[in-house]
């Protein structure tokens, strides 16, 4: 921000807000969201990024957070309860906070993992996984961008690794074009990339294309996930549909799978994969695993192969319900692409299905799953369903989005 409008904002008196009762009841059960329908009183009109103080209806403090005039989002609190002054210090002990949370975690063979999950972290619209020495911080608010210089400081002082990239959400590109003069995947301090850097998740080498790929470069939540599937995949011919850059595959392949097979409708994440399993080949399963890759649209293949059979199939698509609208649509269709995997897996076979759609509850996704298995009438048995990797955990409904269910035919 420059220096003669942070003077401006400096000057004013502190932005406060007035709530409506529903919208109090909700903050103190603490979510982390005010809409702006919920404001009944405003003392003037805030500037994206400002602290906005909300007072209950006793006049006294409730809560603090960043401020927001153009998003139906208008505050995402910080804090709720007790008065705090938000300074350095402050913003510093949070820190400390997401990173002391995860700190008993992982060992020396897992340096990819989530720093901070946005709300659920206290950090709300707010992302930071690291990759061994490179941190990418992803913001999917404006409300940061006046904040940005002394976050960016902060880590790099209180964390000590190499590199930050910035990644920004689409919707807000534009204004971090004009507050931060950044683009989206620029290096904010440290050396530039001369490729992807790579990094380890239990012990296996990933690249993670930190600077164009989709999140942060990788999906790191599934980690927990593609564990279980090592340990089923012995001896099986398996394959990962919706594969991506191969992270399933890669642990199915260390756990002794005969065969993996990605099936991506990009080329761009079929050659990821590739490169994942060629940075493993001293792992001597990987080595002897046979890795195939097919490019195509998984329901057409699924529908045009008939014959091709599996031992372990894992189906896991991106959100087929970006919206509340399209609820009931990703339900069926969640249902059908079970239903085409089931088809395709031989006896004894095992169906891992998952879901990242936060606009469908994991009961409404097993039932989905579940109703297909009994129309397949086959016998089945259930193994598990799985949820939040814990340095991903989800604190509100909105946040909670990933599930996973194993059947076994
Ligand atoms: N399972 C992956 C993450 C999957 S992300 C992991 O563990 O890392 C979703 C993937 O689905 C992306 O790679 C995307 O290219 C692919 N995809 C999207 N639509 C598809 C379709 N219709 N058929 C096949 N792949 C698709």
């Amino acid at each position: 921000m420059n220096q003669q409008k942070k003077q401006l904002v400096e000057n004013q008196p502190r932005l406060r807000l007035r709530i409506t009762a529903a919208a109090e009841a909700q903050l103190r059960a603490g979510h982390p969201w005010l809409y702006g329908d919920s404001v009944r009183e405003q003392n003037r009109d805030g500037a994206a990024g400002e602290l906005a103080v909300i007072f209950d209806r006793q006049d006294k403090f409730l809560a603090v957070g960043l401020f927001d005039p153009d998003s139906p989002i208008r505050v995402r609190i910080l804090h709720v309860g007790k008065p705090q002054t938000i300074d350095a210090a402050w913003w510093s002990a949070r820190l400390a906070q997401s990173v002391e949370l995860r700190r008993t975690l992982f060992d020396d063979q897992t340096n990819g993992y989530r720093l901070i999950n946005g709300e659920s972290d206290g950090w709300p619209g707010l992302v930071l996984d690291r990759y061994d020495q490179t941190l990418v911080m992803k913001l999917y608010t404006a409300a940061w961008l006046p904040r940005f210089e002394e976050i960016a400081n902060l880590i790099r002082s209180q964390l000590n690794l190499q590199r930050l990239v910035l990644r920004l959400s689409r919707n807000i590109q534009p204004a971090a074009r004009k507050i931060l003069l950044s683009e989206d995947g620029q290096i904010v301090y440290g050396d530039r990339l001369e490729a992807c850097p790579t990094f380890l998740e239990n012990g296996i080498r990933f690249e993670a294309d930190v600077c164009h790929g989709q999140k942060t470069g990788f999906f790191l939540d599934q980690r927990e996930n593609r564990r279980a599937v090592e340990s089923l995949a012995k001896g099986r011919h398996i394959l990962n549909a919706f594969s991506f850059s191969g992270g399933f595959s890669l642990y199915a392949a260390r756990g002794g799978a005969t065969s993996v097979t990605d099936l991506d409708i990009s080329a761009h994440a079929l050659a990821s994969a590739e490169r994942n399993f060629a940075l493993n080949q001293s792992v001597p399963a990987v080595a002897r695993c046979d890795h195939k890759s097919i490019q195509a649209d998984a329901f057409d293949w699924f529908a045009a192969n008939e014959q091709r059979k599996f031992d372990l199939i894992v189906l896991d698509p991106p959100s087929f319900a970006k919206r509340e609208t399209e609820r009931a649509g990703a339900i069926r269709a969640y249902e059908k692409l079970a239903g085409l995997g089931i088809q395709h897996l031989a006896n004894g076979g095992i169906l891992v299905a998952c879901s990242c759609s936060a606009h469908v509850t994991a009961e409404e996704f097993f039932e989905a799953i579940r109703r297909s298995a009994a129309k397949s009438a086959r016998p089945f048995q259930e193994i598990q369903t799985t949820r939040h990797a814990p340095d991903h955990h989800a604190t509100f409904k909105e946040a909670d989005y990933l599930k996973g269910i194993y059947l076994h035919f």
